[in-house]
């Protein structure tokens, strides 16, 4: 049924835990009355009038019309001629990407550039036995990840922005993109400006994370370090993650598809549930979003009903459940 204040938001539930985690945030979100409307799309690729498989035109569609979704963790195939389906919506739809954790002693935001680096996918075998592969950075998509970072940093009433490179190696690429938020830190005079190593941080940041805010890099560099600021505060099965675009966002868990416990209730919903939280504060749902957050913290607090990852036993019904029941 429509009503003028209810919004559609695509959603992709993913592969293996995907669904199971899809569900309870849907359960959650009916339970805290939140005024959106999903249109569930399946991204399982198709043949196109070209031969490639690619995704389906409908899913394309309804995130580009929507111009919001929240997306399950999607299985990356393994083998020739299979391009990772996750690689290609973020082609697709242009995004970054950015996460934030929610212990408060750590408080970091990683944020990184999620199109290209060493994942622009462009690898060859020059001869038997050897492989070289392409790292690409571009001036426009650093540009663009750098002003994120900044506005990000500005908006969320942050203090510092650090600038995570290895440009003393890769001199060009990685000096390309440190010069570009250079630049973009003039801008921002307000926003304190730190320009690290990659090593440096990953030492600095198991050590003692209080001494980053806002981290910004290339694509490969934010993939690591997030999941490893992941760990820090608690798991994949906590931290949730935004893909900015230019036209829209996407909003996902940090972790994959979970094979191992997939199909046996026993996943933890809140990666994407928060993921989900991230999605409504970005639809300037602000109050359901507090409202579905202080109930999830809430529950991982009072400790009666975690699942496994969290050194529970609950299942992922019985923890979603709960977050009901407060709401
Ligand atoms: P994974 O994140 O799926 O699993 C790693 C470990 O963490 C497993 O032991 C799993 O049980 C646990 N785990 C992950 N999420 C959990 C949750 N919500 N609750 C409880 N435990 C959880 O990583 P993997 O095994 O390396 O990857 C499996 C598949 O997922 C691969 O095909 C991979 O390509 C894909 N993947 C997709 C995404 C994405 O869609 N963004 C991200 C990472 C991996």
């Amino acid at each position: 049924s429509y009503s003028s204040g209810t919004q559609k938001v695509t959603l992709i539930p993913g592969d293996g835990i995907g669904p199971e985690i899809s569900a309870a945030v849907q359960k959650i979100f009916t339970a805290a009355n939140v005024p959106i409307e999903w249109e569930a799309v399946d991204v399982t690729p198709v043949r196109g009038a070209d031969g490639k498989f690619g995704i389906p035109q409908a899913a394309i569609d309804s995130v580009n019309t929507n111009k919001i979704g929240l997306k399950g963790p999607l299985m990356t195939p393994v083998g020739k001629g299979h391009r990772s389906l996750n690689l290609a919506l973020r082609k697709e739809f242009n995004l970054l990407e950015g996460y934030k954790t929610l212990y408060d002693d750590v408080d970091v935001v990683t944020i990184r550039e999620n199109t290209e680096g060493e994942y622009s996918g462009i690898e060859h075998e020059i001869v038997d036995g050897v492989v070289q592969s392409i790292k690409l950075i571009t001036e426009e998509a650093s540009k663009r990840v750098a002003e994120y970072a900044f506005q990000y940093a500005k908006n969320n009433n942050r203090k510092k922005v650090t600038v995570v490179h290895k440009a003393n190696i890769m001199r060009m690429s990685d000096g390309l993109f440190l010069r570009c938020v250079r630049d973009m830190a003039q801008k921002f005079p307000e926003i304190q400006f730190e320009e690290k190593y990659l090593d440096t941080v990953c030492l600095n940041m198991v050590q003692n994370p209080g001494k980053y805010d806002v981290l910004v890099m290339p694509n490969l560099y934010g993939d690591i370090l997030s999941d490893m600021c992941a760990g820090l505060v608690g798991g994949l099965g906590l931290t949730p993650s935004g893909n900015m675009g230019l036209n829209g966002a996407l909003f996902e868990s940090v972790h994959g598809t979970a094979p191992d416990i997939a199909g046996k209730d026993l996943a933890n919903p809140t990666a994407l549930l928060l993921s989900a939280v991230m999605m409504l504060r970005h639809m300037k749902l602000n109050t359901h979003a507090d409202k579905i957050e202080r109930a999830a913290f809430e529950t991982i607090k009072e400790s009666k009903y975690l699942t496994g990852d969290l050194g529970g036993r609950a299942k992922c019904s019985e923890f979603t459940n709960e977050i009901c029941a407060k709401l």
